[in-house]
């Protein structure tokens, strides 16, 4: 009576920016890849700052979870209710506000997706360069501090957003952070949201680093005869210092599948897509050379140059769509995806033993991942019924990774599916996260049960 009561006063404060509309409940208490689903009481599609502040003082007087919503991409369950909560829409609040162009920075608010940013701010010479393979908004990639294929050069969310605006539980605005490529000023809380997974506060609002575009790109693909030297080839261009803008690798599998999912005929062999930026065509050109040596020096068996903007967007639509690929190859199964990294130099250590536990354990599953950061992805693929084998699996490659004095998330974030993890990755440090979460959300009404 007391959920039903406090729906329609909701009802009645947002009008029609509160649905109750089985799809858009069913879309958004769901997560890609993650096996469970589950239906929030309403979503609320919040159109400004006041819409978001009214929601968390509702939230705080009647006890109900609030799970805020960016575009709905996360992969570990970050947005499934743990108990009554609704979902707190922000993709109508997608504004650019403005662009510094001396200044290289954007203010944009936190539905605005970074596809629809880079449309936006190319005219001007300038690109976001955090890409996670899918349309995401700026505010979730803020939330789970997401990264990309161009994090190896340019850093992830933490290195590339200067400030946010953010409402807490209580309905408290703040301004974290400054407009500036430095700060000493005391503790960095706006490090503190990014990554915090809707937890602490909701983000309504980023200033953005951005970079010129680059003058001259080259983009490459480099196929090996086996997984475990095309990880130690991407440690040994690494180790040479020569500035990879982008460094990913795919298996064989995944090569397979992205062959039957696109209709292409890419040799099924492991690859990295590599590419370089650069401001003359000298420069980029010298690098790429002189990676291409390292790369033949351990083994590389083809090279493929992509020669004009058609070929470059090919190749990263590849890359882009592994994982469709995938999921696609494996209909009907479900999936785990681990997201470890660990320092370069134990890469190819942690992938030959996670290669070797996937046969061990008789699973399926496709190694892939951003390389150049020491971050891989095994997707595992189960049929239903069989998820513990995955999550056995999961749990062993964690373990290694810390063993290596590597992290369980490099950039998927915890969520549910991760949450196990914490403890021993963090030790007692997760006790003084759980205070922090206490501190900021003494209700427990933001996206509870997650995290911590
Ligand atoms: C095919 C595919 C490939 C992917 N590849 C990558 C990759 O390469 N790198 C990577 O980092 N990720 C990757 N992801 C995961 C995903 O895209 C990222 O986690 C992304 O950052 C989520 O953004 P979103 O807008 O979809 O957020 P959502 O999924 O809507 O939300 C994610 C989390 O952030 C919280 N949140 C959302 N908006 C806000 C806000 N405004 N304020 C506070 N909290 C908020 C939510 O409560 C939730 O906990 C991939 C996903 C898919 C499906």
């Amino acid at each position: 009576m007391a959920l039903e009561e406090a729906i329609a006063r909701l009802h009645r404060w947002l009008g029609p920016k509160v649905s109750q509309n089985r799809y858009d409940v069913e879309t958004h208490g769901h997560c890609e890849s993650y096996p469970e689903s589950k239906p929030p009481l309403a979503v609320v599609f919040a159109e400004c700052e006041e819409d978001v502040r009214s929601v968390l003082q509702w939230a705080g007087e009647y006890r109900i979870g609030v799970i805020p919503f960016g575009a709905g991409t996360s992969l570990e369950g970050q947005l499934l209710p743990q108990g009554p909560a609704v979902s707190l829409d922000l993709s109508r609040m997608n504004r650019l506000l403005h662009v510094r162009l001396e200044d290289f920075l954007a203010v944009a608010e936190a539905g605005l997706t970074q596809v629809r940013l880079n449309h936006l701010v190319r005219n001007h010479g300038l690109f976001f360069p955090i890409d996670p393979g899918a349309e995401a908004t700026l505010g979730g990639m803020a939330a789970t501090n997401a990264s990309g294929t161009m994090t190896v050069r340019y850093g992830g969310m933490r290195q590339n957003v200067l400030a946010l605006r953010v409402v807490l539980a209580n309905g408290q605005v703040l301004e974290v952070g400054r407009p500036v490529r430095k700060s000493s000023s005391g503790y960095d809380l706006k490090d503190l949201f990014i990554g915090s997974e809707g937890t602490l506060g909701v983000i309504i609002r980023l200033t953005l680093r951005l970079q010129p575009l680059p003058a001259h790109v080259y983009t490459f693909r480099v196929f090996f005869p086996d997984l475990v030297a095309t990880v130690r080839a991407a440690t040994v261009v690494m180790a040479s210092g020569l500035p990879v803008a982008r460094l990913e690798l795919v298996d064989e599998l995944g090569m397979r599948a992205v062959n039957r999912y696109l209709g292409r005929s890419y040799p099924e062999a492991p690859v990295l897509f590599v590419e370089f930026h650069a401001s003359t065509s000298a420069g980029a050109n010298a690098e790429m050379e002189e990676a291409l040596v390292l790369f033949h020096d351990e083994g590389a068996i083809r090279t493929d140059v992509a020669r004009t903007e058609q070929e470059r967007a090919t190749q990263w639509e590849a890359r882009h769509k592994l994982y469709w690929a995938l999921t696609s190859h494996f209909a009907g199964h479900q999936f785990m995806i681990t997201d470890v990294a660990v320092p370069l130099s134990s890469l190819p250590e942690i992938v030959a033993q996670a290669q070797h536990l996937l046969g061990e354990m008789s699973l399926e599953g496709s190694i892939v991942g951003h390389v150049g950061d020491g971050n891989f992805h095994t997707l595992v693929a189960v049929p239903p019924g069989e998820y513990s084998r995955a999550e056995r699996f999961a749990e062993q490659v964690v373990e290694i990774a810390l063993n290596l004095g590597g992290t369980a998330s490099a950039e998927h974030g915890v969520g549910l599916r991760k949450k196990r993890f914490l403890p021993l990755e963090h030790g007692p440090a997760v006790e003084w996260m759980r205070q922090l979460k206490a501190l900021f959300d003494p209700a427990g009404v933001l996206n509870p049960g997650k995290v911590v």
